[in-house]
């Protein structure tokens, strides 16, 4: 039942702007090995260092000579990341493609051609752009970061206030059980679920990052929601479902500025 993609680049089901491209990858194909096998993207993991590279090579090689994937540190917080590409020349150096040092959970790019990779095994990723193409954001969303405030921290730095959004691939309230301390960080009424022990919920972080889209300002139809649970779906890497395991990518990049070309 197993499907192999022949591409790296999975399309997304995401009408995008003119101008912007956008992505995720799956488990296969891919080199590392063991509990990682297939595509990991993740340096923090525990895999083989060399495994990881070449696997970012060939996201480097899937996205074509112009393109150039950055990746940073994410720690479960809510600081913003704005690249452009005098940081990205400085950071690259020769290199395919670059993992800032610094720590952060969100890219935001105004610049072409850089594609901003979030990492995930879980946690929701969420692509924003606007809709002239001429900025873009990529978030990794856990439940510490949505209740910290990331996406409002992350449509602070967009100038455009017509936004389309895209949330992916992530634990869904069939598998994602949460306690009251986590419960008890949110206002949703929706997004969580009783157990029936007092004690636990599940929990869709997608319908708490949908929530705070809308009260954000967005409107439901510019909300696109994949609603595909990585627990459930084995083409993408899950942490709970396996503990130790690799990282799969959503990434999106700006490949020319549309608007008023
Ligand atoms: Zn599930």
């Amino acid at each position: 039942m197993k499907k192999l993609p022949t591409s790296i680049l999975q399309p997304l089901d995401w009408l995008l702007p003119a101008g912007v491209g956008a992505a995720t990858t799956l488990r296969s194909p891919g080199l590392s090995e063991g509990k990682f096998a297939g595509l990991n993207l993740g340096t923090h993991v525990g895999d083989d260092p060399q495994a990881v590279e070449q696997n970012r090579q060939m996201l480097s090689a899937a996205l074509g000579d112009r393109v150039m994937p950055v990746y940073i540190n994410q720690v479960h917080g809510c600081n913003v990341i704005e690249i452009n590409s005098d940081d990205y020349r400085k950071a690259c150096l020769q290199t395919a493609h670059t993992n800032l040092s610094s720590d952060a959970d969100v890219l935001y790019t105004r610049d072409q051609n850089l594609a901003l990779v979030i990492q995930v095994a879980d946690c929701l990723p969420i692509l924003l752009a606007d809709k002239n193409g001429r900025e873009v954001a990529a978030i990794h969303a856990g439940w510490r970061g949505l209740a910290a405030g990331i996406i409002r921290h992350t449509l602070e730095k967009f100038e455009s206030n017509s936004l389309t959004a895209w949330l992916g691939p992530a634990i869904g309230p069939c598998h994602y059980e949460v306690d009251n301390a986590v419960y008890d960080r949110f206002t949703s009424t929706t997004a969580f679920k009783p157990c029936g022990d007092n004690v636990h919920w599940m929990m869709s972080l997608e319908t708490v990052a949908k929530e705070q889209l809308l009260e954000a300002g967005l409107d439901e139809s510019d909300i696109v929601a994949t609603s595909t649970c990585t627990y459930c779906h084995e083409d993408y890497f899950s942490y709970r479902r396996e503990g130790q395991t690799g990282r799969f990518a959503a990434l999106i990049w700006i490949t020319s500025n549309q608007a008023s070309d």
